[in-house]
Parts: C-alpha cells; structure tokens; sequence
C-alpha cells in the first residue's frame, strides 16, 4: 500500500478494524502522531475497538466530522509483513480483511492499557470490619499473589463489586503496585549439542541448516516413517534458526502431542518453548502475543493460530503431521494452516519444514514438479522396522452377531499379552454404537437439529450428536413407533468394542483413549504417558491414537474396520485412508521389537487396501495423482465450495439455483459450477446447508472469477454464504 508511513496529529489516516462490517475508516491521528502499523485504540459508534493504522486516508468523508484516534497502544506496530500476509490471505480465502485482523489480534487483554494492571496483594491495614466479601478479595489476592490484574478483573474473581477493592487499598489492607513488564522467558540455547544423528538424519539436518543460513524462502518436505527421527532433524533446523537470531514456529495438529515436545525441547535447548493454544491461559498468551512482537520469545510450539502471531522475526516455519485433517479450519475463517504457512514464510523471507510419514498428495506432488525441496529418513532409528502389514479376510472369518475381533486377532492379541507386549485395537468411531435402532419398526434415532444419527455413550448413558454435541436420554419407547423396549445398539464404538475385549481378556489392563472420554487436555496427556510407561496391556482408540504418539512397547496394532473411510464418493476417500492406515500401523514395533498390523477388512483385493499391505507407497501416491490429473481435481486443477446455509430450505436452494445460473463471470475463466447439492455436513444446528463446488484449470485469475460471481449476492434474514477455497472433500 502507498502513502505515508507518519501522520502528524491531527492528520488523516485509514485505520483498519477487526468488525466485520467495515473497512478500512478514516480517522484523525492522536495526539503525538501516528506510524502506519500501529495498533490503536478508536471510537466507533458508541463503542472503543482495536484497529491498526493501515495506511492514509480514503477520504471523501466530511473533514469536520472525523473523530480522533484515542491513543496508540503499548505494543510492537504490525510490520509490513504480517500486513502483507493478512491482505493476501483475507484475498486467497475470499475473506472480508477486517475478519483476518481478527485472527491477528487475538491477545486477550491487547486493548488494556498497561497502566491499569496492577499486582495485589495483602496489606498490613485494616479495613473498618472484616465483612465477607472483603475476605473473598483478600485471598484471592493472596492466593494469586504476583499475578497482574485489572482492579476490575480482582474484583470479579472474588465475586465483589469493584468498590470493595478500591475501599480495601484506601484503607491499606490491600497493597496495589505497578504491575511488572511482562516477564522474560528463559533463553533457550541453540549451541548446546543435539544428539548424535544418523547419517540420514544429519545429511537432512545439514540440508535444512544451510538453507536457514543462507535466508530466504524455501519449504522442504522431510518424509519418513513414524521413530525415523523426523522431530531430531527439525530441531536442528529450529537451533540453526535460533542461532542466527531468527524465531522459529512449530505446529501440530493436536495439543495433547505438544507436552512431549515441550519436554524434547527443554532437554535440547535447555529451557522450554512458548506454548500457544487454547487451552493456554489468558495472561500468558497475552504475555507471547507482546513478547513475539518483541522477540523476547525464540520458540513457540502450538495450534495453527499461531500462525497470525506478529513475529519479530520469524525464521522457520515447522509443520509437524503436515498431511493432518485438523489443519484445516472449517468454521469462521476457513483455511488450511498449511497452506497459509508456506504463504507467511514467502513474505517474511523464512524456511518451512513439512514432516510427515504419509504426506497429503498436495505436498508429494509439490516435490515432485521441484516446487518444495524433499529429504527422506529412509529408516527407523535404531534397528526397527516399519511393521510387517497383512490383512485378515473377514469373508473367511466366523463372527458371532455383536463381535467385532476376528479369532484371527484375537489369537494375535492374546500371544502379544502372554508375551507382555502392547497391542493396540484401532476403530475409528467414538462412542459405543454408531446406530441406535428401533426393533419394532426399524427407525433410527437422528439428530433434530442435523443430518446425523445419534451416537450412543455409554460412559454418559446418552445418547449424542457428534455434528452438534447435542444429547439426550437412550429412549426406552421408539419415537416412531412407541414400541417399548425394543431400541438395540447396532454396530460398534470404542467403548463396544472395550466391553467386548474385556471379555476375551478379563486379566488385561484396557485404555481407551477417546476425545470424548477425557475432560481435559492434560488428562489425555497423562493416559498417553501412562500408556507410554506400559500402564496397558491394549490400547483402544480412535483416530486420535494415530496422531504420532511414541508408544515404544506396542507391538500389535489390529485396525478393526480398514473398509471404513473407503464407503461414499469422496474422491480423497484413498488418500485419506491410505494415510490413516500407514499411521496407525506405524506405532508398531520400535526399539528393538518388531511390530505387526493387522487389518480387518471384506476387500482385500481393493487396490487402496492392496497398497496400504504393499507399503509401495511412491507407486500408490503416483496412480492417485494420475487419477486426479484425469478428472481436473486438485492438485491439479483449482477448486471452490460456496456454502449456502439457512433454516428454510427452500430459500437457500432458490439462492443456489440462482447463483448457479449466474455463472457468467465463471464461464469466463473457463471454470464449471456443479450444484447445489447437499453439503458434506446437510445439516448443522438446525440449518440446512447446500453447497455449490467450482472447478476451474490450474493458472486462471480463479479467486478474481469467484469474487465477481458472488460480488450480486445479497444474504437476507438467517441466510449465509461461505467460500471454502481448496475444499476437504469434493
Ligand atoms: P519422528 O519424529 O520421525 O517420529 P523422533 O524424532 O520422535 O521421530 O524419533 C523417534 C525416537 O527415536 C525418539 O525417542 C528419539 O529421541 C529417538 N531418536 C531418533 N534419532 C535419534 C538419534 N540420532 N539418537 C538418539 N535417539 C534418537
Ligand atoms: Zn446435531
């Protein structure tokens, strides 16, 4: 953006807010001027927000009736960089900028002037009479003594009113002072040795490390099978990062992964990262959100918001589990973290590291047309192997009705338990069964509010709606029908399937690591580490189990279901299969124990399942690209969903008829519309969804034609309309 980089008071400037509905505004700057970037506080309407001075004016408004920016905050300005990045993410993902600034601003407390924080604590006066509420203040500035609140904030967290407080420092009682800058964090040292690499890890370390010294953009995917020791090689692109001065940020799909990195990190660099996601507290991201802008931080380690952090100077980008689903954000601002990194990287001039076992055929398509650089970790550390894959033949199985372990695997299971080795059962479904029927008539209980059926949990005896959450009482009388007690569970869930092993095996120690079955993060943490310590003779799980967690005495994995994410028309129903399979059967067998997948499946002769046992990956991943060049798809062909939700059916199709018909500023690009059709999720929270998808070749202005397209629409009442660039499913 052109114009000024000052502005002296009084003068014009744009300053750009996080409300959906408005642009960049004009305003007045504040006394003392202002600089392009920083962040400032402004009146709007009756309220004060948080805006960033974006550049000169607009003009056009009438002069007289512009208002003053109130004050500048005590923070870092945004630099050029992360402006850059918010303007052409908000442009590739269709978003309105001022949504993208949100995801920028994210720091609790940002707009609170530091001068009204204060540090409380108890104090020799004495208050006229020692009344309730005033005991309330005074523990709970003994008990959170040190830390910084707002007076407003103390008295909250008593449960007073906010002059309670201020009559407590009156009379002395309570001592209120200067709350300190925000604490440093300890300096992690990138000159302390590693650990001694393998010729493939330090030929990989090396690679990366050069490209980090000598600056500039570049991503590198580093491929290779779970324990080959991808996170060893990335940690030394993080120290050569951090050795020259620069910040480094390490993503992964799930917070329960990000503990045991923390501790790899401390015992590598000598003290921890900074941890960044939502289950951090309030005060402490404040304290990264300021201190990143400082660069009083060097390593952060977290969820994919992290990305929207204003860095000081961010070197390296590391994205762990980069082929992870949960990188794609799917509500509010819909966008794929990794991608969105790479974007960041080529703007601020820093490296990326894309690790995975199996990658998304995105990446192994990149690397191969020369785009990304490739460094592969051919073999585990130490002397394991990647498991030894069959499949079990269900159609030559004997099941009893309501058994889901084959006696196939379960005489594999039982030698694992004699020998005292881990086994792990994979069933990618939480809950104890996935339908729940009425004998009588043969309905199913569904969601009201979505197109979903409800879930049995037995550990919550309701059932649930994995789409909304919503629960209810297990009916005894069918809603259909009010036949009484005839309502049956059918079909298998984690918790079915731990019954049922129990059974078999009344003397093992069962896990089930299920989202659903812990109340925090640091409770799943803990099962983990449990298990890690061989606190369980079998792991049940869902795909949560697969997400690279090290479990050195697992020597069985048997995956209950490896049919299941090949039903429907999802054409990246393979790839996504293929790379759950490889992952949940690579936490077999480490250290010096050989490790066996086991996979239960009716279609053994299914090419995907073939190559899954094959484990001729670079031949699965060609003929996947083939048949995705043939149909135009992505990666090799551009894509766009148009979400179209509302509670009345009827006028969210007649919407999407309509824009389907419209299509002239598509046709133009040569870009085909299909739909609208029912959306992968139909519906949610008692609104229908309808989506439109838009396929267009490779190297045409694609994102210019979808703005033009939709430029006419105007959503009336409860409609809306999303744009999800590069969709999930299609
Ligand atoms: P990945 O990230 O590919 O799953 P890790 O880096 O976690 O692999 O390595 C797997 C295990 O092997 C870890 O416990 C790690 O500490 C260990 N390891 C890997 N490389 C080495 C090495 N060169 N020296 C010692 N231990 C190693
Ligand atoms: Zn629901």
């Amino acid at each position: 953006m052109a114009g000024p980089d000052y502005f002296e008071t009084g003068a014009r400037v744009g300053v750009l807010t996080a409300q959906p509905l408005d642009g960049v505004l004009d305003y007045r700057a504040p006394e003392g001027g202002c600089r392009r970037g920083d962040f400032v506080e402004v009146p709007l309407g009756p309220r004060k927000v948080i805006g960033v001075v974006w550049g000169a004016a607009a003009g056009g408004f009438d002069p007289a009736r512009l208002r003053q920016v109130l004050r500048v905050l005590d923070v870092a300005p945004m630099r050029e960089e992360l402006r850059l990045f918010l303007e052409r993410a908000a442009e590739y993902t269709l978003t309105p900028l001022p949504l993208m600034l949100r995801l920028a601003t994210r720091a609790p407390g940002l707009g609170d002037p530091p001068s009204m924080r204060r540090v409380y604590r108890p104090g020799p006066g004495r208050p006229g009479r020692m009344t309730d509420a005033r005991a309330r203040v005074i523990d709970a500035a003994a008990e959170h003594g040190g830390l910084a609140f707002t007076l407003h904030e103390l008295a909250r967290l008593a449960g007073v009113s906010p002059s309670v407080v201020k009559g407590l420092v009156a009379s002395g009682a309570l001592i209120e002072e200067d709350a300190p800058r925000d604490l440093p964090f300890p300096r992690l040292d990138p000159a302390r040795p590693g650990k001694a690499l393998t010729a493939d890890q330090a030929a990989a370390a090396a690679a990366l490390r050069t490209g980090i010294r000598e600056g500039g953009y570049g991503t590198t995917l580093l491929k290779g099978v779970t324990g080959s020791g991808k996170t060893e090689v990335y940690l030394e692109a993080v120290a050569e990062a951090l050795a020259q001065g620069r910040q480094a940020l390490v993503l992964m799909p799930e917070i329960a992964l990000t503990g045991e990195f923390l501790t790899r990190v401390e015992a590598r660099f000598g003290a921890r990262a900074a941890e960044w996601h939502s289950g951090v507290t309030m005060s402490e991201r404040r304290r990264i959100w300021r201190m990143a802008g400082q660069g009083g931080v060097q390593l952060v380690v977290g969820a994919r918001s992290a990305l929207f952090l204003p860095f000081r100077d961010l070197g390296l980008v590391v994205v762990d589990e980069e082929h992870d689903g949960s990188y794609k954000q799917e509500e509010g601002v819909l966008y794929n973290a990794r991608d969105m990194a790479v974007l960041r990287a080529s703007i601020c001039g820093a490296r990326v590291v894309l690790a995975s076992a199996t990658p998304s055929l995105e990446t192994w398509v990149n690397a191969e047309a020369g785009k990304y650089a490739r460094l592969d970790l051919a073999t585990r550390f130490g002397r394991a192997l990647m498991p030894e894959m069959r499949a079990i033949d269900m159609r030559a199985q004997t099941m009893q009705a309501g058994r889901w372990i084959s006696p196939a695997l379960g005489a594999a299971l039982e030698q694992r338990i004699e020998q005292g080795e881990q086994a792990m059962l994979f069933l990618n479904r939480r809950g104890y069964a996935p339908v729940t029927l009425c004998r009588a008539c043969g309905q199913q209980v569904g969601c009201e509010d979505c197109d979903a059926r409800m879930v049995e949990h037995r550990h919550l005896n309701r059932l649930m709606c994995h789409q909304c959450g919503a629960t209810r009482p297990i009916p005894v009388i069918c809603p259909s029908c009010g036949a009484e007690g005839r309502m049956a569970p059918v079909g298998p869930g984690v918790e079915r399937l731990q019954e049922e092993a129990a059974a078999l095996f009344p003397q093992a120690r069962i896990a089930t690591l299920s989202s659903d079955l812990f109340a925090s993060a640091r409770a799943l943490k803990a099962a983990i580490e449990s298990i890690a310590a061989g606190g369980a003779d079998i792991v049940i799980g869902t795909q949560l189990v697969a997400k690279g967690h090290n479990f050195p005495l697992l020597t069985l994995v048997g995956v209950i279901d490896a049919d299941l994410g090949l039903q429907g028309s999802d054409l990246r129903a393979a790839e996504h299969t293929f790379q759950l399979m490889r992952q949940v059967a690579g936490r077999a067998g480490r250290a010096e124990r050989p490790g066996l997948a086991l996979l239960q499946t009716f279609q053994p002769e299914h090419p995907v399942i073939r190559a899954i046992l094959s484990g001729d990956e670079e031949g699965f991943w060609r003929a996947e690209a083939q048949a995705r060049h043939a149909a135009g798809v992505p990666p090799f062909g551009r894509m766009a969903g148009i979400i179209l939700s509302g509670k009345d059916l009827g006028a969210v199709m007649e919407l999407g008829n309509r824009l389907a018909r419209a299509d002239g500023a598509l046709r133009e690009i040569g870009a085909e519309v299909y739909g609208p059709a029912p959306a992968p999720v139909a519906r949610l929270r008692g609104r229908h969804r309808v989506r439109l998808l838009v396929r267009a070749a490779k190297g045409v202005p694609f994102q210019q034609a979808l703005r033009r397209w939709i430029a006419p629409v105007r959503t009336k009442g409860d409609l809306r309309l999303a744009v999800d660039i590069d969709p999930q499913s299609f």
